[in-house]
């Protein structure tokens, strides 16, 4: 072979090879081409490198020299396909990181589901599992089984929100309680959470609909010292409370009834803005269940008796967050709420 025809060839070769190596589609395809031309066994290349032999003595350097520059220009060309190739199928490696991160909202839990979930924990320590029932009730569930005279305040339409036809809108969690005491014999003791509604206004410490949280305990032998320790072990535990008190009050379903008070955790009982100059918190009521409810559901109030109390989780998460309208509680402004979310 004469050189003019050797490089002929060798410039058909790298016009080929290049046009393959620069045009294929996928990684698959580079591969076909890298074989076709650059492979060590039948690669065109290697067929080039071979017929060098066929070239006069005086020839071979310039054949040689050519040869060289089209496999080295076809070898780059491979190297430069490929790692084009690789970074579109990459995506990660694409990204440009010298970006700023993108800010993600992690979802997070409403204060007061907080404030239920710790007063949960502490009862259920205590032995205590979670109740519920629903929000709409019979005027029998939410007031009849639970003492309420017919002429209670309670009863009354601008007090409580009545279904059409029958049926009421639950004004506490205690027809919970009533159905428990219904299903379940002696002992009991059960956490009932959730949503009650009274026909109050929307202002800054009201609302129509509100959780509440209250517990029950039925047992041979309960008196109200089990009902004082285990209140002021709570009270230990969710307020770091040292000291307690228990004011008389009434509740148509206990007997006797009480308010309970820890001291103000802020101030240590001096007085101050959070306890309004008092020195204590007011933070629920209990008392001993009223034979008259046990008799109601069925229980024998010669043999059993028990202690039961109510609160609002949505008070605690407003002193405990100190948030001065109870409205933004229910809002779900997420910029509030970041800064409660854990
Ligand atoms: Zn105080």
């Amino acid at each position: 072979m004469n050189l003019q025809d050797y490089i002929a060839q060798a410039d058909a070769l790298e016009r080929d090879g290049s046009a393959a190596l620069q045009g294929a589609a996928d990684a698959d395809a580079l591969e076909a081409a890298r074989i076709a031309f650059l492979g060590d066994r039948q690669g065109q290349v290697k067929t080039l490198q071979e017929a060098l032999r066929a070239i006069s003595k005086d020839d071979k350097p310039a054949a040689g020299k050519r040869f060289n520059e089209a496999r080295t220009r076809l070898e780059s060309l491979h190297a430069e396909r490929k790692t084009s190739l690789d970074r579109a199928t990459a995506p990660a490696a694409a990204e440009d990181r010298s970006l700023p991160a993108r800010r993600q909202w992690r979802g997070a839990k409403h204060p007061v589901t907080l404030v239920i979930e710790e007063i949960e924990g502490i009862f259920r320590e205590l032995g205590f599992t979670v109740a519920q029932g629903p929000q709409a009730e019979t005027e029998w569930y939410n007031f009849g089984a639970l003492n309420f005279p017919p002429n209670h305040p309670a009863l009354d339409a601008h007090d409580t929100m009545y279904l059409e036809g029958e049926g009421l809108l639950r004004t506490h969690t205690s027809p919970v309680q009533m159905r428990t005491l219904q299903k379940y014999v002696p002992p009991i003791r059960v956490l009932i959470p959730g949503l009650v509604h009274r026909r109050d206004p929307f202002d800054a410490s009201h609302a129509p609909s509100f959780e509440q949280i209250e517990g029950l305990c039925v047992d041979e032998g309960i008196s109200f010292v089990d009902l004082k320790a285990t209140l002021n072990r709570f009270a230990e535990r969710l307020f770091g409370a040292s000291r307690t008190r228990f004011r008389p009050s009434f509740f148509p379903f206990t007997e006797p009834s009480a308010e309970m008070d820890v001291q103000c955790g802020v101030c240590g009982g001096s007085g101050c803005a959070t306890c309004k100059g008092t020195g204590w918190i007011e933070i629920l009521g209990a008392g001993m269940v009223h034979p008259k409810v046990l008799e109601a559901a069925g229980i024998d109030s010669e043999r059993y008796s028990g202690w039961a109390f109510g609160m609002g989780p949505a008070r605690i998460a407003v002193s405990r967050y100190g948030i001065p309208d109870i409205r933004i509680l229910y809002d779900s402004d997420v910029r509030f709420l970041e800064q409660i979310a854990e």
